[in-house]
């Protein structure tokens, strides 16, 4: 008898995007004559820029001939990229990172889920209250929370780190000691940034803990204020204590794509059973030998033109699409009276929903009334119970349409 992973049978099912799916398609079927704006989505609508499919096409002619055939890569990347993404990233930022520390990936999805796979079951794990729900998930499914409660709509063994406007959506240092610790900054959902000097407080809590930071900065093209870092590496201390998830998905449109990486400094240690330090970077070299067989060369090569002079000029007029979005988004909710958080250095829009409304409440409320599609907080954890998430991410037009339709709803009259 084959006996399965019995955690899965402690995951929820996650109801959000097809709940939303279901609602806009009954309203659409009863409505046909309604267009409705989807700002719900995170992903991305504009095409990979040209510097990018030329190093495509490049690469597709290249392995096509006798001399440039590629067979499997090394699993880690091909030294070109892991080069690129060393100069670029962090030695203009002034952060030390060898090639061998860099992972490359098909996606930050895999990588935040697949991490899990390197530390013990028993580690104490503390997420952010909203949060991108892979962190949790994978979690549960190694075993690493006990039981869900209904009542609170959290798992037990799992600490919770609220993120809401009471606190800055800066959590707070956790009451007991925790092993991995999930940051995600810029914050999907509440698109919200920590300065040098909020993450320095939790490399610290770190260091005195021996825990991990897992630092998810997959929207980091979208900083655009001094003083946020881009990557955690920036602040002093963290490469003896974080691992950091990069993507091209949000930054250079690879959602469909794939491609990202995983930083691993030598120096992050955990610990054996009997305390002795072992470095994370050879465990993951060794799962990712055994269970990764390396992203296509094609799309190295295309991840790799990023960091060109064209690619870089392209990739940064499309991030400016969507900035300018998010900006119109901002400026237009606060002008119709919503109180807005994120937009300044991410592409989420983190709205309160007016007092004594439910986020689904909202939801139905905008997309009967004016015909936008948005998420409801409370998908994202409890505390995000309250509040909306919009994204910049759909066309201009459509971004200002829809923000006039919001201008010019009364609320409170339908
Ligand atoms: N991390 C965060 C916070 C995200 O919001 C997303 C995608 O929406 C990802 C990671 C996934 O990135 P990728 O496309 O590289 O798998």
């Amino acid at each position: 008898m084959s006996k399965i992973n019995e955690n899965f049978l402690n995951l929820q099912d996650s109801y959000l995007f097809s709940t939303i799916a279901k609602k806009v398609a009954e309203y659409s079927k009863n409505n046909p004559d309604k267009e409705i704006i989807k700002l719900g989505i995170g992903d991305v609508t504009k095409p990979i820029v040209p510097a990018c499919l030329e190093a495509m096409h490049k690469a597709v002619d290249e392995i096509g001939t006798q001399e440039g055939f590629k067979g499997y890569g090394p699993e880690q990347g091909y030294e070109f990229l892991r080069n690129a993404i060393v100069e670029n990233d962090y030695k203009a930022r002034g952060v030390d990172i060898e090639p061998d520390e860099v992972f490359v990936s098909d996606g930050a999805k895999c990588d935040c889920g697949n991490i899990v796979d390197i530390f013990a079951q028993d580690n104490k794990v503390a997420i952010t209250d909203p949060v991108y729900p892979v962190y949790l998930d994978t979690n549960v499914m190694s075993g690493r929370s006990g039981k869900y409660n209904e009542q609170t709509g959290t798992y037990e063994n799992i600490v919770y780190l609220p993120v809401t406007a009471e606190n800055d959506f800066k959590p707070a240092l956790p009451k007991e000691k925790v092993d991995m610790i999930y940051l995600c900054f810029p914050n999907n959902p509440t698109g919200t940034v920590l300065t040098k000097e909020d993450l320095k407080v939790w490399v610290d809590y770190a260091k005195e803990n021996d825990s991990i930071i897992l630092y998810d900065a997959a929207y980091e093209a979208f900083i655009e204020e001094e003083n946020i870092p881009h990557s955690i590496f920036e602040v002093e201390g963290a490469k003896d204590v974080a691992i950091e998830f990069k993507s091209y998905s949000k930054t250079a449109g690879f959602t469909g794509t794939r491609c990202a990486y995983v930083v691993i400094p030598k120096t992050v240690k955990g610990y054996t059973k009997s305390g002795e330090a072992i470095e994370l970077n050879k465990l993951w070299n060794r799962r990712t030998c055994t269970k990764f067989n390396g992203v296509s060369y094609i799309v190295q090569r295309a991840a790799e033109a990023t960091y060109t002079p064209e690619g870089k000029k392209q990739i940064k007029e499309n991030i400016g699409y969507y900035k300018e979005n998010a900006k119109i988004i901002k400026k237009g909710l606060e002008e119709a009276g919503f109180t807005v958080y994120g937009a300044v250095n991410s592409p989420y829009i983190w709205l309160k929903v007016p007092e004594g409304m439910t986020s689904w409440e909202f939801f139905d409320k905008l997309l009967e009334e004016v015909n936008i599609v948005g998420t409801p907080g409370s998908g994202f954890g409890p505390h995000g119970e309250g509040y909306f998430r919009l994204t910049a991410f759909g066309t201009k037009e459509n971004t200002l349409k829809a923000i006039e339709r919001i201008k010019n709803w009364n609320i409170n009259n339908g």
